[in-house]
C-alpha cells in the first residue's frame, strides 16, 4: 500500500535513515544513479537523476526542478495558465522509497517515482501523484472505499534499423500469432526476466492485433502503486527494446488508420475487505454501490476523455469497431462498450470481479486518469446513481432513437470536444483543483493548436515517438 502522507522538509519519518541504508546497499550492487520520475500534464514521463550517494539528501530535501513542465506540451513547447508556465520558481522532487526499484535493463541505475513539493514545504498543487494520493485518501475517509487497479499496456514494436521517422513493424506474423511470439522470443523473454527481477507481477503478455503490437498486463495494486507501475513497466519495455535494437511506441495511434494502443484501466472498489463487484444483489453480482459507481463513470465519460485520451492522436484511436470503447455504455465482457464488466471465473470471483474502462490510452497521465475515474465513480456511488440497461453486441449498430433512449452516446471525436466537456465538468475540475485543471485545459488546447492544419497521418507521425 502506498504511503498516503505527503513528504515534508527533512523527510518523512524514517525516510532519511532508510535512504542512507538503501544508498549503501545500492552502491554495493553496482547502482550508480537513481532516476526520479514523474509524468507531466501532457502525459510525458520526465525525469531528473542523482548519484546513488545523494539519495539520503533527496529523501530529506528533495531535488530541484522547475514547475514549468506542468504546462509543457508533448513536443516540448510551453503554454501557460494564471499560475503555471512561467520561467520563475522551483519545486522539490521527493522520491517515494517504497517505489524504488533497481532497473534490470539499465545496469547501474535505480528508479523511483516522486511527489513534488514547493520550496516552502507544501504539496505542489500541480503534482498529479500528490493529487491521486489525496483522492485515494479521501475515498477511504469519506466513503470507506479502497481500490484495486491495473493499467494494461499495449505497444507497437518497430525495427530500430530504419530512419527515426518511420515505423516498420519488427514482426510479420498475424494478430495473436505464434509466429510473432517466436520472432520476438528473445526480446519478450528478456522483458519478462527484467520485470520479474524488478518485482513486477505480470499476468499475461501476448502479440496484439495491430502491426508490431504486443500487450502486457500486471496484477492489481492500490491506485498510486498501479500508476507508478505503469510508468515503470513502460520504462522497462523501452529499455529492453533498446538493448535489442528495437524501437517502441506507446502512442495511441502509431498510424492514422487501424487499431491503436490502448491503456485499459481495471478497477474494483472494496469496503471492509469485500469486493463491491461481487456477491451483490445487482446485475452480474454487483452490489448497489458498484452499479452506482459504474453509472457515475458512464455519466462523466465525455469529460473524462480529456484526461484519459489527452492527445490529438487519441482521437485517431477512439473509433468504433476497434475495441477502444467509444460509446457511453456498459456490458458484461462487451468489448465495444466503454465499460466492460468483468465477473471473473467461477471460484475466483470474489477476488477477480472488476470493471474495465476502455477509452483510456497511454498518452494519459496515469495519476490523473485514475484519480478522475475514481472521483467520477464515487460521485455516482454517493448519489446512488441508477445504472442504465446493459448493452449486448456492438453499440454502433443501435439506431439513433434507440441509442438516445438508452443513453448510449458516442464519446468526443476530437480533443477540442473533450476539453470543452471537461471545462463544463465542475466535479472533475474540483477534484483536480484549479491549478491542475487549468493546466489540463491549457495543455489540451495547446496540443490542439500544435496540430492545426495537419492531416491524420501527420498527427500520428507527430506523436508516434513521444509517448
Ligand atoms: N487495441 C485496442 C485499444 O486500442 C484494445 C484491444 C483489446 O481489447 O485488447 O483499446
Ligand atoms: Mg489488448
Amino acid at each position: 500500500m502506498t504511503t498516503l502522507a505527503d513528504p515534508v522538509p527533512g523527510g518523512r519519518p524514517g525516510d532519511v535513515a532508510r535512504a542512507t541504508t538503501l544508498s549503501g546497499d545500492l552502491t554495493g550492487r553496482g547502482v550508480h544513479g537513481v532516476v526520479l520520475a514523474y509524468v507531466d500534464t501532457a502525459g510525458i514521463a520526465r525525469i531528473k537523476a542523482v548519484p546513488t550517494a545523494k539519495l539520503p539528501s533527496a529523501a530529506a530535501w528533495g531535488v530541484g526542478m522547475s514547475p514549468v513542465f506542468d504546462t509543457f506540451l508533448a513536443n516540448d513547447s510551453i503554454v501557460s495558465t494564471d499560475s503555471l508556465g512561467s520561467p520563475d520558481g522551483d519545486l522539490r522532487l521527493y522520491p517515494d522509497l517504497d517505489g524504488l526499484v533497481v532497473l534490470s535493463a539499465q545496469p547501474g541505475w535505480a528508479w523511483a517515482p516522486v511527489d513534488r513539493v514547493t520550496q516552502d514545504g507544501e504539496p505542489h498543487p500541480g503534482c498529479s501523484r500528490t493529487a491521486l494520493r489525496r483522492i485515494v485518501r479521501e475515498a477511504a475517509e469519506r466513503h470507506g472505499v479502497t481500490f484495486r487497479t491495473g493499467i494494461e499496456i499495449e505497444w507497437a514494436i518497430g525495427r530500430g534499423d530504419v530512419p527515426q521517422t518511420r515505423f516498420v513493424p519488427a514482426v510479420t506474423g498475424p494478430a495473436y500469432g505464434a509466429t510473432r511470439q517466436l520472432e520476438l522470443s528473445d526480446y519478450t523473454s528478456d522483458l519478462l526476466a527484467a520485470l520479474a527481477a524488478q518485482g513486477v507481477d505480470v499476468d499475461q503478455i501476448h502479440p496484439e492485433y495491430a502491426p508490431g503490437q504486443f500487450e502486457l498486463s500486471t496484477g492489481p495494486l492500490d491506485p498510486v502503486a498501479a500508476a507508478d507501475r505503469s510508468v515503470l513497466v513502460r520504462q522497462t519495455v523501452r529499455a529492453v527494446a533498446h538493448r535489442h535494437g528495437l524501437r517502441v511506441s506507446f502512442a495511441p495511434a502509431v498510424s492514422a488508420d487501424g487499431v491503436g494502443n490502448g491503456g485499459h484501466v481495471h478497477l474494483s472498489g472494496w469496503r471492509g475487505g469485500r469486493n463491491l463487484h461481487c456477491g451483490g444483489e445487482g446485475r452480474y453480482g454487483m452490489t448497489a454501490e458498484a452499479e452506482s459507481f459504474v453509472a457515475g463513470l458512464l455519466a462523466r465519460l465525455p469529460a473524462l476523455t480529456a484526461v484519459t485520451a489527452p492527445s490529438p492522436a487519441s482521437y485517431l484511436r477512439l473509433k468504433p469497431s476497434r475495441w477502444a470503447g467509444v460509446f457511453t455504455a456498459w456490458g458484461r465482457e462487451t468489448r465495444e462498450a466503454a465499460v466492460r464488466i468483468v465477473t471473473g471465473t467461477a471460484g475466483l470471483r470474489d477476488q477477480a470481479a472488476n470493471l474495465e474502462v476502455k477509452p483510456v490510452d497511454l498518452a494519459a497521465n496515469p495519476y490523473l486518469a485514475l484519480g478522475c475515474l475514481i472521483a467520477a465513480g464515487l460521485d455516482g456511488l454517493a448519489s446512488s446513481a441508477p445504472l442504465p440497461q446493459e448493452i449486448t453486441g456492438d453499440p454502433a449498430k443501435l439506431g439513433a432513437e434507440e441509442a438516445a433512449a438508452r443513453g448510449v452516446h458516442r464519446l468526443p471525436t476530437s480533443l477540442e470536444q473533450a476539453v470543452e466537456e471537461f471545462r463544463k465538468d465542475d466535479l472533475l475540475r474540483r477534484t483536480l483543483g484549479p491549478v491542475l485543471s487549468d493546466a489540463v485545459i491549457a495543455v489540451r488546447q495547446g496540443e490542439c493548436a500544435a496540430v492545426a492544419g495537419l492531416d491524420d497521418e501527420q498527427v500520428a507521425a507527430a506523436y508516434r515517438w513521444r509517448y
